[in-house]
């Protein structure tokens, strides 16, 4: 096992960083941690759980498996990258949710999304040219993902990306290294989690 580290703004390679956490604050990011690569921790039992039980948006995002590199793919791909800038969003939910989560729930997804695209152009135009982000949870940029039904390419290409979940990567671990633990059943408020590889 990979010896833990404690994760610090202050292990970022450059600047840029420093600057792209202050900027992501201003735009809403509740926590951004930098993390390196040995503490970014990839199971294969997460895209297990892709299909046991089955996810209803397997085979039915072009952004979730089996439509994404495979997990052995993604660890081989991993140990390129320094690390990454993990970036975490949190709502508190005016109506306490049970087992069927509600719109609110998923909100604060889409705004991670777009700080997540953020971050990754950030990254690259400071010289990061192999920035990569991951978002949580799946695609929603289109209210129904042309996966559903036609199998025709990504509406926006440039915009989709995959989770950190469907590329194998145990989110809850990986942020409980950064310092950044998530909490489970989300009853009153909830975090969603992504990040961009460096
Ligand atoms: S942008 Fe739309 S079509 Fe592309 S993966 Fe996301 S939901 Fe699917």
């Amino acid at each position: 096992m990979a010896k833990k580290k404690k994760a610090s703004p202050g292990a970022a390679p450059s600047q840029t960083l420093t600057s792209l956490f202050a900027l992501l604050r201003v735009q809403g990011a509740s926590a951004v941690r930098w993390l390196d690569v040995v503490d970014i921790v990839v199971d294969e039992r997460v895209r297990l759980k892709c299909q046991i039980p089955l996810c209803d948006s397997y085979r039915f995002n072009l952004m979730c498996p089996p439509h994404v590199p495979s997990v052995a793919e993604f660890r081989s791909a991993l140990l390129r990258f320094s690390g990454a800038v993990l970036i975490q969003i949190t709502e508190h939910l005016t109506k306490p949710t049970d087992n069927n989560p509600s719109a609110n729930v998923f909100a604060p997804a889409k705004r991670l999304h777009q700080l997540i695209h953020l971050a990754e152009k950030q990254a690259f135009e400071g010289g990061a040219r192999f920035a990569t982000g991951l978002i949580g949870s799946c695609c929603r940029l289109c209210e129904e993902c042309v996966a559903v039904r036609s199998g025709t390419s990504c509406r926006y290409p440039f915009r989709a990306r995959p989770s950190m979940e469907a590329m194998g990567i145990d989110v809850m671990a990986t942020a409980e290294r950064a310092g950044l633990p998530l909490r489970f059943p989300v009853v009153h408020q909830v975090t969603w989690t992504g990040c961009v590889l460096i």
